[in-house]
């Protein structure tokens, strides 16, 4: 019998009552090998419903027992990454080290937000006035929701969920329903570290779910990651019905590769950005751009590398580069190394001949040189093992191209000159940006997100940012007269 993924809610797997299911598999193997529930909006009005009971009382925990369960989680993440990387794994198709990783990055954030009594210090200044002091606090919005992306299934809930409980807010999440089963492993990791029932809900769905979400009146707030389509509506919805909203979209990440750069470590860092979790990452660089005279040794550097990387199941030791996440998804991706080709850019690499194993959604790894600004490969997502090489006369150019692309994600630039990288990191409109560093996603104690298209709303995510999300200021005006002193005054107030 296929297994049954189901909702986590009040603190229990909570079986679907909509009679709406969706095929999850493994991508190794094309199996199907679940159907998870899809919310109805009624569902997910009682998740909320439930949620809204415990963010009554979840506000009222001290801050130290809030820490102290994200102590708890934290030891519970560290004890059962080996299960929770090959959930991951089975359901996204990442290799296992790779899903460890992720893992490892979404613990910083658990970390991060075990601070939280240092990070909601307020501010206090005594006389203002005579007799009068002024404090600020933060409190929590009370419901939030997190609606995620296929990539990530553990790192990005936990860029958001960390923060949103650590701040006394009950979260509801909304896994993408390609690889739903982490979600619930870390609800039950939550409950074991003692989070009252309630505060971590789950709601498996799709579009019905998210926009029961973003309607719903006792949903403050809502951060999402996932493509700049459904970003932009996300955004657009929430915000009409009064939410708070960050929605984080898609990329199109650049290397800038200077011809003074050492070409070979460039190669390797380019290779391991373009190519690992077979490109589907939001920070995957998808494009080289080769500055100079550098463009026919940077891309025989790259090709010579290709070959050494092996794709095939994540479970393999062996294996560098897990399938794509769906067949539809593959496919779509073998497409654009078609159009590519067609449009005149020459295909170095052809990840299409391979030998894979049967079943699985695989891909093997594409090298594509010559691309033009014009040509579909440039000009979208592809979310896949597909580099693009662009040739640029000058560091103006290149820096002119990085600059015109409606995605502004991340960017890395490789170089050995110091006054280029900070001219650079300057004038690069984008939100993260590496030098030397092929991946640069920040630590959780900075906080995450690109500009432009990649990003809808005002705050990025986690660290002090999605600190300030998920809680509002107040300030406290206060003194205590002596009655004797009282008298009317129908004057504004000012200060004495
Ligand atoms: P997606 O946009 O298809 O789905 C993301 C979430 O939105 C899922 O939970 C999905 O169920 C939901 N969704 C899908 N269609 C919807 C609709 N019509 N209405 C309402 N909700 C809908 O993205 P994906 O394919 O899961 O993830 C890959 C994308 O995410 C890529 O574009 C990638 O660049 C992006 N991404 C961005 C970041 C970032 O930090 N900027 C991080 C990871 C992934």
């Amino acid at each position: 019998m296929t297994q049954r993924i189901s909702h986590w809610i009040d603190g229990r797997r909570t079986p679907g009552t909509s009679g709406r299911t969706t095929p999850v598999y493994n991508p190794a193997t094309g199996q199907h090998s679940a159907e998870v529930d899809l919310a109805s909006g009624s569902e997910v009005d009682v998740a909320v419903t439930k949620a809204t009971a415990a963010a009554k009382q979840w506000r009222h925990a001290s801050l130290s027992q809030r820490s102290g369960v994200l102590f708890a989680f934290r030891q519970l993440l560290h004890e059962r990454t080996d299960e929770l990387a090959a959930i991951v794994t089975a359901e996204h198709g990442k290799v296992l080290s790779d899903a460890a990783g992720e893992i490892a990055r979404g613990l910083e954030n658990v970390e991060f937000a075990a601070g939280v009594p240092q990070m909601l210090k307020g501010g206090f200044s005594e006389q203002v006035s005579t007799g009068v002091d002024v404090y600020s606090i933060r409190q929590p919005l009370g419901v939030v929701a997190g609606i995620t992306p296929f990539n990530f299934p553990v790192m990005v809930p936990l860029w958001m969920c960390a923060n949103a409980i650590a701040c006394g807010n009950a979260f509801i999440l909304k896994p993408s329903e390609k690889d739903p089963s982490a979600s619930l492993l870390l609800a039950q990791m939550w409950k074991d570290a003692g989070l009252p029932d309630g505060v971590f809900t789950v709601v498996q769905g799709d579009k019905e779910a998210v926009d029961a979400l973003l309607t719903h009146p006792a949903v403050a707030a809502v951060s999402f990651v996932g493509s700049t389509p459904i970003a932009r509506y996300i955004y657009e919805t929430g915000t009409a019905q009064g939410k708070r909203v960050q929605a984080l979209g898609g990329a199109k990440n650049h290397a800038l590769v200077l011809p003074d750069a050492d070409v070979e470590m460039a190669a390797d860092a380019v290779v391991s950005a373009a190519y690992g979790s077979a490109g589907e990452r939001c920070m995957a660089l998808s494009v080289a751009v080769a500055v100079g005279g550098v463009g026919d040794r940077l891309v025989d550097a790259l090709a010579a590398r290709l070959p050494k990387l092996t794709v095939g199941d994540g479970t393999d030791p062996d294996t560098d580069i897990g399938p794509l996440i769906t067949a539809e998804h593959r496919d779509k991706v073998a497409g654009y190394i078609g159009a590519g080709a067609q449009q005149g850019a020459t295909l170095v690499v052809d990840g299409r001949a391979g030998d894979f194993p049967s079943g699985g959604f695989f891909l093997g790894t594409t090298l594509i040189d010559h691309v033009t600004p014009e040509m579909t490969v440039y000009t979208d997502e592809i979310f896949g093992p597909v580099l693009c090489v662009v040739r640029a006369e000058t560091y103006e150019q290149g820096l002119a191209l990085i600059n015109d692309n409606p995605y502004a994600n991340g960017t890395a630039i490789f170089t050995r000159d110091g006054g280029a990288a900070r001219a650079f990191q300057f004038d690069v409109e984008v939100g993260m940006v590496g030098i030397n560093v092929p991946v640069p996603v920040p630590v959780a104690y900075y906080s995450f997100g690109g500009w432009k298209a990649s990003l809808f709303g005002d705050s990025h995510m986690y660290g002090a940012e999605g600190m300030n999300f998920y809680t509002r200021g107040k300030v406290v005006t206060s003194r205590w007269p002596d009655p004797a002193t009282s008298t009317v005054d129908l004057g504004f107030p000012r200060t004495r």
